[in-house]
């Protein structure tokens, strides 16, 4: 009997999820020693996961890291297939993989968000930043949201780095907008936005924040936008001056050296005002129908060095707002026929073996922010992926090989589903089109927005024979 991995019985990989850490895992088989096929399922259309759908559109040189996951696919398009539109859970479950695949590495990432748990907080107005991301960057999962741009004011509740992209959205100028890949249509709304406060709320301090120092400069630098911080809130308490102290907190000195430059007065003069304001936690967002103001506490910080946690003072102050975005962090959600940790948000899993009861569940394995939490950036992903594939190839001899090997046999079974999947090649036209689009628009692409208009461009037969 042929080795699984040798030439005569190829290793069979599903991978779930073709975002980054997808791309990376597929990116570490191809290079390992072993003889190895891929499919990759995503329930969208299109590729790429949050380097698409997450990334901020302003950011297109961290977008460049796509030219990479395309190499992936297409210098190993003899081994590499893409099964886009196909919801793994829904459409296909994840018995039917593992009867067609040797091993199945779900990469899903953290789809959902943390929620703050206060009242108003499903009041008209008050969304997730999740939302929003989704909105600007042409998520087909978004499209139908309603932001009251109008508002004068908005709150954006957390301090990492989302909800700096939320806020540098919110406040650069339209011209500098208009020459990211932002659909035409939310492009035209947000011209017409009236937002000219916006508050940026930690819970903690200055020297705990959560986002990093190129991000929190890159506030500074928006043409006609005013950044201030309130003097006392740069204040620190013996413990915080420790953490700072800290030769290996790099992160905090050169977040609080952009901070200082802010404390007090601010940078830039203009139109619009971005607040960050430390040691306030939402209590309560305020509003009958609509959100009208968001009610924070004061903090005040305890415990020990490096461990610091915001603590209620009693003190509280209401900002007027018509908007609210919470921005505190994203969330996994479960997927049918795998098991699942609801209080982290993540599949149980050792070193990328998924684990149940304790024990590790022979061919399933994760990779990516659904394995480790949504922390860290897209280059995170690469070793994180890479250490699931060598667990995976140190338990290629535990594997039960698929029943179902022909390559065909998925296709056959995605058509007698009649499930209209698009392939990498489909991609490929649906990509170029968006870059012609664009460059009309002096732009880098202009995007499909929904899954029916990409379906509708490649023809309606697509995918089923
Ligand atoms: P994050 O970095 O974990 O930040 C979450 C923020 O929410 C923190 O300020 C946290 O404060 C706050 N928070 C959590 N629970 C809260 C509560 N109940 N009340 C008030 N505040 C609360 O998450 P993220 O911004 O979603 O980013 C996810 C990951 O993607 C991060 O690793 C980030 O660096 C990365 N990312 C990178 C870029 C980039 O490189 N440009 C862009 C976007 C995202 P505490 O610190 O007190 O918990």
């Amino acid at each position: 009997m042929p080795a699984l991995g040798s030439a005569e019985k190829p290793l069979r990989v599903a991978i779930v999820g073709a975002g980054p850490s997808g791309f990376y895992a597929a990116d570490a088989l191809f290079k390992s020693a072993i003889e190895v096929t891929v499919d990759c399922f995503d329930r969208l259309a299109t590729p790429f996961g949050l380097l698409r759908g997450g990334v901020a559109p302003d950011h297109q040189k961290m977008k460049s890291v796509g030219a990479y996951y395309d190499r992936v696919a297409t210098t190993n398009s003899h081994r590499f297939r893409f099964f886009g539109n196909v919801a793994v859970g829904i459409d296909i479950t994840i018995d039917e993989l593992r009867q067609y695949y040797d091993a199945v590495i779900v990469s899903v990432g953290a789809q959902s968000d943390r929620r703050l748990g206060v009242p108003g907080e499903d009041l008209t107005g008050s969304h997730s930043a999740t939302e929003f991301v989704g909105w600007y960057n042409g998520h087909p999962d978004f499209q139908q949201c309603q932001f009251d741009l109008k508002a004068d004011s908005v709150a954006v509740v957390g301090q990492g780095n989302v909800a700096i992209d939320v806020t540098r959205i919110l406040a650069k100028p339209i011209a500098e907008l208009r020459k990211t890949d932002i659909p035409e249509s939310i492009l035209n709304k947000l011209e017409n936005a009236s937002i000219k406060h916006i508050h940026l709320i930690g819970r903690r301090g200055p020297v705990q924040s959560a986002f990093t120092e190129l991000e929190i400069k890159e506030l500074g630098e928006i043409p006609n936008c005013r950044v201030v911080i309130n003097a006392a809130d740069m204040i620190l308490n013996p413990s915080s001056e420790a953490e700072l102290a800290d030769p290996a907190n790099t992160k905090a000195k050169k977040n609080m050296a952009v901070l200082e430059h802010y404390n007090g007065g601010g940078a830039n003069s203009g139109e619009k005002t971005i607040y960050i304001r430390f040691l306030e936690s939402p209590v309560e967002i305020l509003g009958d129908n609509f959100v009208t103001g968001l009610k924070v506490e004061k903090n005040r910080l305890t415990g020990e060095p490096g461990s610091q946690k915001a603590v209620g003072t009693g003190e509280f102050e209401t900002i007027p707002c018509g908007l609210v975005f919470k921005s505190i962090g994203y969330k996994g959600v479960p997927l049918p026929g795998l098991p699942f940790d609801e209080a982290s948000g993540k599949i149980p899993n050792q070193k990328g073996a998924v684990v149940e009861n304790g024990q590790p569940v022979p061919g399933l394995f994760v990779a990516g922010w659904i394995k480790r939490g949504p922390k860290g950036v897209l280059g995170t992903n690469k070793p994180c992926s890479t250490e699931t594939v060598q667990t995976l190839i140190e338990q290629l001899n535990n594997l039960s090989p698929a029943e179902i090997r022909s390559e065909s046999a998925v296709i056959e079974l995605l058509n007698a589903k009649q499930i209209r999947f698009v392939t990498y090649e489909d991609w490929q036209k649906i990509d170029a089109i968006e870059k012609e689009k664009g460059a009309i628009l002096n732009k880098p692409r202009e995007k499909f927005t929904s899954t029916a208009e990409i379906l509708n461009e490649l023809g309606v037969s697509h995918g089923v024979s």
